[in-house]
């Protein structure tokens, strides 16, 4: 795995209010087609967070 990235594509570097996001000078741009993939499993997650919060808020 990249060690620069660690296999995210994105290199994160700090500057004066947060953080700048680059894509890894040894991995290049994240192809589309991860992009997609990585979203989709975010916006799944992001879901299944909120589920999880709504059973235990109703319980
Ligand atoms: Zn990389």
């Amino acid at each position: 795995m990249c060690t620069i990235c660690g296999g995210d594509y994105v290199v994160h570097t700090p500057v004066e209010h947060g953080y700048f996001f680059e894509p890894c000078p040894q991995c290049g741009e994240q192809p589309q087609e991860e992009h997609e993939k990585e979203f989709a499993e975010l916006y799944k997650q992001l879901d299944e967070a909120e589920a999880r919060n709504k059973e235990k808020h109703s319980a």
